[in-house]
C-alpha cells in the first residue's frame, strides 16, 4: 500500500474540493485523488479567469494539508478500505498503480453528459456541448465559427453564452424542453432568483432569438467534417449551416465507484441521508452523483460529507439545512430536462450507438436487454465501457445496466496485477470491465 489515509475523496471537482478542505481543516489526514492533472472538476479545472467562488475554494484546497493525487485514477477495489488506482497520462509503457488505504471514503466523481445518437452524431466537430467548450477552454479557436448548441438543461445557455464570448457566431441553441414546461420550470424558481437571472444573462449575451425551445437536431450532414445541421421544431424542419455542434442531453451521474462498493441507488443516483451517508458504512458521496444541482449544491454537499466524516457533526447539520431548500432545484431540473419521448425516433438502422465497437441502432432494437445486447453485439464492451451507449439506451430500450464490476475504468494489467509498469505485452495491456476481476482479487 502506498499511503493511508483518516479520509480519501475520489474527485476534485467543487464537491470533492469542498469535503478535501473541510475534513483537513477538521485536522484529518485527507488524500484527494482525480484523474485529472489539476483540481476543480468540469468547471474549474481549465485554468484561465475563474470566478471569485473558485479562486476561493482552490485557495482554501491549496493552503490545507490535503494530499493531492492529481493524474491518479481509480479502477478497482482490491480489499475492505483500499482503492486500487492508475496513473493517467503518461505513455502506455509509464503505466503503473498504487493502492491508497482509508478508514473513511468520499465519492464526489461528478457526472458525463448524455448523448443521443442520431444521424451524423458521430461527424467530425459534432461533440457534446460541455466537451466542445472544454476544448475551447483548452485553446481551440472558435472566433467567427457558426456553432450550434442544442440538447437540453441549463448547461446549454452557460456554454453557448461562453463561445459567444470568444466570438463565436451562435447560430442557434436549441432546447428540447417545449416553452411551457420553461415557464413551469422558471415560476418554480422563483425563490432562487440569482440562478434565473445567471440564465437571463446568458440569453443575452448570445445575441436576441438564438434559443429554440421544442427544437432539437434530427440530422447532421458533412464530408470530412460537420457541414450542415438539420433541426426540427413542432412540424417544422431547417437545414443550419454550421462549423460545429455541441450537443448533450443533460448529464449522467457516474456511479459506478459507488456501484462497485455497494452503495444503494435509486432511479439511477446514490442513496444518501442528510450528512452525505451512503448505506454502505464509512463511505460518504456528494456532489452530482446524489443528484444534478450544479455548483452551488455540489459544494455544500462536499462541506457536509467532509465535515461529518471528520466528526463535526453540528457544523455538517447546520449545513444541511441549508441542502434541503435547495433540493427543489435538483427537482425542477429533472422536470424540465425530462426527455421528450418523440427523441426515441431521431436513430435510423444505420445509425451507430455504441461507437466505440461500431453497434448501429438495427442490430439492437430487437434485443431483449443490456446483457443481450453485450454479449451478441459488444455494444458498450469498448474502452468508453457504456459510458456512452449505455445512457443513451437507457433512454431508447429502457434497459437497465449491468452489474459493476472492476476494473470500473479500462486499465493496464499491470496495474491491475500490481505488477512494474510496462510488464504486460502488447496484446494485454487494456483489460475492460470484470474480464479481470478475479484475478485482481487473488494477487490484492
Ligand atoms: C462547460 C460547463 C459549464 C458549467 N457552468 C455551470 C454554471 O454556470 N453554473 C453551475 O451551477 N454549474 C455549471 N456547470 C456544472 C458544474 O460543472 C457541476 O455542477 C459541478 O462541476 C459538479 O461538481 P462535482 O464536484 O459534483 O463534479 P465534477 O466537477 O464533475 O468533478 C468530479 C471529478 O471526479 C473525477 N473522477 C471521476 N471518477 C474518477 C475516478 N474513478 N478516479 C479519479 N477521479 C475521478 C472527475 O474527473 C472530475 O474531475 C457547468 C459545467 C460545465 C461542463
Amino acid at each position: 500500500m502506498t499511503e493511508r489515509f483518516d479520509i480519501l475523496v475520489v474527485g476534485a471537482g467543487p464537491a470533492g474540493a469542498a469535503a478535501a478542505a473541510c475534513a483537513a481543516e477538521s485536522g484529518r489526514s485527507v488524500g484527494l485523488v482525480d484523474d485529472n492533472p489539476s483540481a476543480g472538476g468540469q468547471i474549474w479545472r481549465s485554468g484561465g479567469h475563474l470566478p471569485e467562488q473558485a479562486q476561493t475554494w482552490l485557495a482554501r484546497l491549496q493552503g490545507s494539508t490535503v494530499t493531492r493525487l492529481q493524474g491518479w485514477r481509480v479502477v478497482d477495489c482490491p480489499a475492505p478500505q483500499v482503492l486500487r488506482a492508475e496513473k493517467t497520462g503518461g505513455t502506455e509503457r509509464d503505466g503503473y498503480c498504487a493502492d491508497f488505504g482509508y478508514k473513511t471514503l468520499i465519492l464526489a466523481t461528478g457526472a458525463r453528459e448524455r448523448f443521443l445518437p442520431f444521424p451524423g452524431w458521430t461527424l467530425p466537430n459534432v461533440m457534446g456541448a460541455g466537451g466542445l467548450d472544454a476544448m475551447v477552454r483548452g485553446g481551440l479557436p472558435v472566433a467567427g465559427k457558426r456553432i450550434v448548441v442544442a440538447g437540453t438543461g441549463p448547461l446549454l445557455l452557460a456554454v453557448a453564452a461562453h463561445l459567444a464570448e470568444r466570438g463565436a457566431q451562435i447560430a442557434a441553441v436549441c432546447e428540447q424542453a417545449g416553452m411551457a414546461r420553461l415557464v413551469r420550470f422558471a415560476t418554480r424558481m422563483m425563490s432562487e432568483p440569482g440562478k434565473l437571472w445567471q440564465g437571463a444573462g446568458y440569453s443575452m449575451r448570445m445575441g436576441p432569438g438564438r434559443l429554440k425551445m421544442g427544437c432539437w437536431p434530427v440530422a447532421a450532414r458533412g464530408d470530412d467534417r460537420l457541414r450542415v445541421v438539420t433541426l426540427r421544431q413542432g412540424a417544422k424542419q431547417r437545414d443550419v449551416e454550421c462549423d460545429y455542434l455541441g450537443c448533450g442531453f443533460h448529464l449522467v451521474p457516474n456511479t459506478e465507484m459507488p456501484a462497485m462498493l455497494g452503495c444503494q441507488l435509486a432511479d439511477g443516483f446514490v442513496v444518501t441521508d442528510a450528512m452525505m451517508r451512503t448505506t454502505v458504512t464509512q463511505v460518504y458521496c456528494a456532489g452530482e452523483p446524489t443528484g444534478i444541482g450544479g455548483v452551488d449544491l455540489s459544494l455544500l454537499e462536499g462541506q457536509i460529507a467532509g465535515f461529518a466524516a471528520a466528526g463535526h457533526v453540528a457544523q455538517a447539520q447546520e449545513l444541511a439545512r441549508r441542502r434541503q431548500t435547495r433540493l427543489g432545484f435538483v427537482r425542477a431540473l429533472e422536470q424540465v430536462c425530462a426527455l421528450d419521448p418523440q427523441l426515441r425516433k431521431l436513430a435510423a438502422e444505420e445509425t451507430i450507438v455504441c461507437r466505440c465497437e461500431d453497434v448501429r441502432f438495427g442490430a439492437l432494437r430487437h434485443r431483449a436487454n443490456w446483457r443481450e445486447a453485450k454479449l451478441h453485439t459488444r455494444c458498450g464492451m469498448g474502452p468508453c465501457q457504456g459510458r456512452i451507449c449505455g445512457a443513451a439506451t437507457e433512454f431508447l430500450f429502457g434497459w437497465g445496466a449491468d452489474s459493476v464490476r472492476p476494473p470500473v475504468f479500462p486499465a493496464r494489467v499491470s496495474s491491475l496485477a500490481n505488477l512494474p509498469g510496462g510488464s504486460a505485452d502488447a496484446d494485454t495491456r487494456f483489460v475492460a470491465a470484470g474480464a479481470l476481476s478475479e484475478h485482481s482479487k487473488e494477487t490484492a
